[in-house]
C-alpha cells in the first residue's frame, strides 16, 4: 500500500541525550538527501547503519547528528524509514523536524507509523495493541504478557479457531450446495469436538480476562482503618519514601492519593483513603464517601488496625462494612512494636498479619501474603496459558461464544442448515475483529489514538 511521507519526534517530550525523528513513506530517502550531509563525504550512506554527519538549513549547520536508512519492507512500518539521532531538547529536535516537514513529510499522528505496520501486513492488530500496552506496561509481568501477544500468541491462536470454523463451514456449503451427495449428517463428530474445542477454549481466554486485566491494570487496593491506625504510615513503607503526610492528628489524610507498588510483578494500586468514620467535618466526608465507594470497587482490602488497643466501635463499623461488601481482605495489627492489646476473638476474620508499618516489621509477610490470596490462585495457575487482558478481544470472543452455542442449538434442534452458515460467519467475523481483518474506521482509531505520537 501507498501512503504519504511521515514524521514525527519519537523520543518523550523535554530534555535528553538524544531525540529520535522519525521518517516513514517513500519520500524519506530524498528528505534525507535534501537536509543532511556526511562528516566523511566519501561514506556511503548504506542501510541499516548509522551515518555521521549534519543536519542542515540551506547553507547553515542546526545539528550534528547520527542518521541510518531502514529499507522497505524490513522497517518498523514495512516502508522506507529514515530515524535522525539528534541532540535531545525541544529546540535542537523541533528545528530538524521542521525541516524534515518542510522538505515533503507530513506530522504523523499518534499511533500512526504502528498503524502502517498494521496496514502494511506487518503486524496483525491485536500485535499493535500490545506495543501499546508494553510501551504502557507497569510491572515485568504486564510487559511479559503483552510481549507474547506482539509475538502472536493470540494471533495464531485466533487462527487455529478459524481454521476449525472453515473446516465446518465448507462442510455445512456441501451439504447445502449439492443436497444430491445425500450428506445428512450437518456436523459429523470429529468437525463438532472441534468446534466444541474452540467453544472451550474461548470461554477459558474470555475468563483469563479477569487475571489479564490485574495483571494489565493492576489488583486495586483499599487500605482502610479508623483514623492514626497508620494507613499513612503504611503507604509510606510500601513506597519505600514518604510520600503521604505523615501526622499525629486524628484525620488528616484527607486526599485520596492513588499509587502503584510492584509485587512480585503484579502491579498493587493502592488508594489511601481518609479511613471509614462518621464525621461532621464536611472535607472528611469526602474523604469518607469515596473510601466506601473504593471499598465497593476495590479488589483487595488492607483494614488496619492498632494492635496497641482494644478494638473500638469504629473498628468495628469498618469490619462490619467490608464484610457487607464481601471482599478480599487482609487484616494488619499494626504497630505491634508495642504491647498487644487487641483481641479479634468472636469477629471471624482470617489472613492476618502482625507488623510495624512504623519500624518496617512484617511488611514481606504482608506482601507475600497479598501475592498468595490474590494472585497466586488466580494468576500463577494460568501462567502457562494466553491470557488475554484487552476488553477488545474480550467482546470479540464472546461474540465468537454465542455464534457457536447458536450452531449447536440450530442443530440439536433440527432448524435449517443455511442457519448455521449465517452463525458460523457471525463466529469467524467476530475472530476476525481481534486481528483486524475486519474492522471499521471506529475500531481503528480507537486503537491508535490512544499511542503517543511518533510510535
Ligand atoms: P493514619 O491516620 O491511619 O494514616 O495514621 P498515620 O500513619 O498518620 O499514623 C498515626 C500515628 O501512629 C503516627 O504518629 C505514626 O507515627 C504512628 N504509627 C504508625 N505506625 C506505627 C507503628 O507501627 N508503630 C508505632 N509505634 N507507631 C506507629
Amino acid at each position: 500500500m501507498l501512503f504519504d511521507t511521515i514524521a514525527a519526534i519519537s523520543t518523550p517530550k523535554g530534555e535528553g541525550g538524544i531525540a529520535i525523528i522519525r521518517i516513514s513513506g517513500d519520500k524519506s530517502f530524498e528528505i534525507l538527501d535534501k537536509i543532511f550531509i556526511k562528516k566523511n563525504p566519501n561514506a556511503d550512506l548504506g542501510f541499516y547503519k548509522l551515518n555521521y554527519g549534519f543536519i542542515k538549513d540551506g547553507e547553515k549547520i542546526v545539528d550534528e547528528v547520527m542518521a541510518v536508512r531502514l529499507k522497505a519492507p524490513k522497517s518498523y512500518t514495512c516502508e522506507d524509514i529514515v530515524e535522525i539521532n539528534c541532540h535531545g531538547g525541544t529546540l535542537v529536535s523541533e528545528k530538524v523536524l521542521e525541516l524534515v516537514l518542510r522538505n515533503g513529510a507530513r506530522h504523523a499522528e499518534s499511533g500512526e507509523f504502528t498503524k502502517r505496520a498494521f496496514m502494511n501486513g506487518r503486524i496483525d492488530l491485536s500485535q499493535a495493541e500490545a506495543v501499546m500496552d508494553i510501551i504502557q506496561g507497569k510491572t515485568e509481568k504486564s510487559v511479559s504478557l503483552s510481549l507474547d501477544q506482539l509475538r502472536g500468541d493470540l494471533r495464531d491462536k485466533v487462527n487455529e479457531f478459524k481454521k476449525a470454523l472453515l473446516d465446518i463451514t465448507a462442510h455445512v456449503n456441501v451439504v447445502l450446495d449439492y443436497p444430491e451427495e445425500g450428506i445428512d449428517d450437518p456436523l459429523p463428530v470429529e468437525l463438532r469436538d472441534n468446534l466444541e474445542r474452540v467453544y472451550e477454549e474461548a470461554n477459558r481466554l474470555i475468563d483469563s480476562y479477569d487475571t489479564g486485566k490485574k495483571i494489565k491494570e493492576g489488583i486495586k487496593t483499599v487500605i482502610v482503618g479508623k483514623p492514626n491506625v497508620g494507613k499513612s504510615t503504611l503507604l509510606n513503607a510500601l513506597l519505600h519514601e514518604e510520600r503521604a503526610i505523615v501526622t499525629h492528628i486524628a484525620g488528616t489524610t484527607r486526599d485520596v492519593i492513588e499509587e502503584i507498588i510492584n509485587i512480585k510483578g503484579i502491579p498493587l494500586v493502592l488508594v489511601d483513603t481518609a479511613g471509614i468514620r462518621k464525621t461532621d467535618d464536611i472535607v472528611e466526608n469526602i474523604g469518607v464517601e469515596k473510601s466506601k465507594q473504593f471499598i465497593e470497587k476495590a479488589d483487595l482490602v488492607l483494614l488496619v488496625l492498632d494492635a496497641s488497643k482494644e478494638l473500638e466501635n469504629e473498628d468495628i463499623e469498618v469490619i462490619n462494612q467490608i464484610k457487607e461488601n464481601k471482599k478480599k481482605v487482609i487484616v494488619l495489627l499494626n504497630k505491634i512494636d508495642l504491647n498487644k492489646k487487641i483481641n479479634l476473638e468472636g469477629y471471624n476474620l482470617e489472613n492476618i498479619v502482625e507488623i510495624s508499618a512504623k519500624d518496617n516489621i512484617g511488611i514481606e509477610d504482608m506482601q507475600e501474603k497479598i501475592y498468595s490470596y490474590i494472585v497466586e490462585e488466580d494468576v500463577e495457575n494460568s501462567s502457562e496459558k494466553l491470557i488475554i487482558t484487552n476488553i477488545r478481544h474480550k467482546t470479540a470472543l464472546e461474540k465468537t461464544k454465542d455464534a457457536i452455542r447458536n450452531v449447536f442449538e440450530t442443530i440439536d434442534m433440527g432448524l435449517p442448515m443455511d442457519l448455521i452458515s449465517v452463525d458460523l460467519k457471525e463466529a469467524l467475523d467476530s475472530l476476525s475483529e481481534i486481528t483486524g481483518e475486519i474492522s471499521s474506521e471506529d475500531i481503528l482509531d480507537h486503537v491508535f489514538g490512544n499511542f503517543c505520537v511518533g510510535k
